[in-house]
């Protein structure tokens, strides 16, 4: 029988390289930076077009390439940072494996230029999927530029997978960031489409973070320092204020690249415990240098994670140093001479001790009765507010929005039906509604009593509402009086013009979307003034966190996150007006039963049930 094996020709095996390499186009960013900067450059220029889908240009003023270097360095196997096996125990370099340019030129269409300074002339070669176009004598200045058009042109499976524009940029972004944090004395430029969006000049750390992240993050650093003999740690923490409901701000760097490790993650939340609220992250930029031979990064062809010989230790040390770091932030006095001495206390109360305010309950207080409940709910709340801000405090013991009344929660079979509340007639019965650990609704129906989960219910409602906005008609904005100045960082900028259209639908207009301070200009009528900032911060972060998460469509997404922002929270008091017309909007929707979450916005306990119990 004929033998069957056959060694694969050098253009196919590049190819299928490539696939482990290249996914987007940020992984080439990633390894003609990284290309760069091995090559000694001090200003480095990225620029894409397109996302990056259809050009991505790097240029550098490193020590260049010879003739025949030139040539080589698109071989597979081809490097200069490594001769034998153990160079790579003693790494100084980000390029070891010799892939990247084969792998890039395999699936692309390269130009490259590069001259070294001690030749007169430099070296122009043309290749296209592994073929050399050509390769000729060229003037250039020294360095070397490298652009790679119409990426996977060869690979249309690949070509058709990319995302958006703007998607393929924020992760280009993230790269350039990457890279940028952690070489803060190299120049860096970011052109997309022509305009320039980031200017870093060389710089400290500190200042490099604040460059790239905007200067609201300056007041937020936290320096973080320590020198063992395992390691050598510096950077900064966020402080424990700034901690965020998204993940994004977190760096490790190892020896000068970039790592992705959860479980120093954790040892860095871990020294925050107590400090910041569950499901918060805090942000952090920490900077290891270990003894190259005690870390292994051959691990992934990626080379985000990493492998530390003594990680136990490594936990410890970060966890104890960022703890430090913190303790001495919050114990250490603040001399702010700016200070306004209007803000501090008056001088007529410096000797007056606080009163602590009177906690009473109403013990008589029955949710199911309903004539108690009309007085005792709400409308008498407000009623009673106006005498004395004591009285904000009555019942506040008994409100547990989180754990009480979790017996609620418990559903009969037959309660969630979504035909069920239609077919009920509401007026038939009381019509009466109150609200009930100012978390729910509550009613009475033909069969039971219904309990609607006032968060989840109005999310539901507003969800419906901003999707037809987005994506049927357009909603009806509220223009300001006087435009609203909000400091964005670049990438979020990115994401704001991304979700631009959908915004505009909602009501949301915007001016001077390309500076760092954004001019809000309109507004959904529901959001009120002193809230856009928050609102879109966090819209932001939900965007940040959803690309990642395929299969929703943008504009769920955006109506999934103005929805969230802006319900009515679980907490939040309702007068009775507002708790029926959120019973009637809710079933006015097309998909009352379940939130924009997929969780269930209402129960009924039925007659059955309350006797089950009293049995
Ligand atoms: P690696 O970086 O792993 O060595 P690459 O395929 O990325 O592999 O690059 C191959 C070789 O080409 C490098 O080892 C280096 O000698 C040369 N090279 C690549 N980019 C540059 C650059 N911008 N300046 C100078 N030399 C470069
Ligand atoms: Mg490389």
């Amino acid at each position: 029988m004929a033998d069957i094996i056959k060694l694969l020709p050098d253009h196919v095996a590049n190819q299928i390289a490539a696939g482990e390499v290249v996914q987007r186009p940020a992984s080439v960013v990633k390894e003609l930076l990284e290309n760069a900067i091995d090559a000694g450059a001090t200003i480095i220029k990225l620029i894409v077009k397109d996302g990056g889908k259809t050009l991505i240009q790097v240029v550098d003023n490193g020590i260049g390439m010879s003739e025949t270097d030139a040539r080589l360095s698109f071989e597979r196997h081809a490097t200069s940072k490594i001769s034998d096996a153990q160079d790579l125990f003693n790494l100084r370099t980000k390029g070891f494996r010799g892939e990247a340019l084969a792998s890039i030129a395999a699936i692309a269409h390269v130009d490259m230029q590069t001259r070294k300074e001690s030749s007169d002339v430099g070296t122009h070669i043309k290749i296209e999927g592994s073929k050399v176009m050509f390769q000729e004598v060229v003037a250039t200045p020294s360095g070397t530029s490298i652009s790679v058009k119409n990426l996977f042109f060869n690979i249309p499976a690949r070509r058709n997978f990319l995302k958006s524009h703007q998607v393929e940029l924020r992760h280009i972004m993230d790269e350039f960031h990457r890279v940028a944090l952690v070489h803060p004395k190299i120049a860096f430029h970011l052109y997309n489409n022509g305009s320039e969006i980031f200017n870093l000049p060389v710089t400290s750390f500190r200042k490099r973070i604040v460059n790239v992240f905007g200067s609201k993050m300056d007041e937020r650093l936290v320096p973080v320092h320590e020198e063992t003999e395992v390691v050598q740690i510096s950077g900064f923490v966020c402080k424990p204020e700034f901690a965020k409901k998204s993940r994004g701000e977190q760096f490790f760097f190892a020896n000068d690249r970039f790592i992705k490790s959860p479980y120093l993650h954790h040892a860095v939340v871990n020294a925050f415990e107590g400090l910041i609220k569950p499901d918060t992250y805090p942000g952090y930029f920490l900077y290891l240098q270990v003894d190259p031979k005690s870390i292994d990064i051959n691990i992934h062809p990626t080379k985000t994670e990493v492998k530390f010989d003594d990680e136990h230790t490594l936990y410890a040390i970060l966890r104890s140093s960022v703890k430090h770091s913190l303790g001495q932030f919050s114990v250490a006095p603040v001399l702010d001479f700016d200070r306004d001495s209007n803000l501090d206390t008056p001088y007529a109360f410096e000797n007056k001790t606080a009163i602590l305010p009177k906690v009473t309950v109403d013990s008589s207080f029955n949710p199911f009765d309903n004539v108690v409940a009309k007085t005792k709910g709400d409308s008498s709340y407000q009623k009673q507010s106006a005498k004395g801000w004591e009285n904000l405090y009555e019942g506040l013991d008994t409100l547990n929005p989180e754990k009480d009344f979790s017996s609620f929660e418990i559903e009969s079979e037959t309660a969630v039906q979504s035909s069920l509340y239609a077919e009920e007639d509401l007026t038939q019965e009381t019509g009466v509604t109150f609200q009930l650990q100012r978390k729910y609704v509550v009613s009475t129906v033909k069969s039971g009593l219904l309990v609607i989960h006032q968060n989840r219910a109005h999310q539901r409602v507003l969800f419906e509402k901003f999707l037809g906005e987005i994506t049927v008609e357009k909603g009806l904005g509220q223009q300001l009086l006087f435009p609203l100045e909000v400091h964005f960082t670049a990438q979020e900028r990115a994401i704001l013009e991304e979700i631009q259209d959908s915004l505009n639908n909602v009501g949301f207009q915007f001016e001077d979307l390309a500076k760092e301070t954004v001019k809000v200009t309109a507004v959904p009528a529901m959001i009120s003034e002193s809230k856009i900032g928050t609102v879109l911060d966090l819209l932001i972060a939900d965007f940040k966190e959803g690309f990642r998460n395929e299969g929703v469509s943008q504009a769920e997404l955006l109506a999934q996150g103005l929805a969230k922002n802006l319900a009515i929270k679980s907490g939040e008091v309702l007068n009775e007006e507002s708790q029926m017309a959120l019973l009637h909007d809710l079933f006015a929707c097309k998909e009352p039963t379940l939130s924009p979450k997929l969780k269930k916005t209402y129960t009924i306990i039925s007659e059955g049930d309350v006797e089950k119990k009293l049995l």
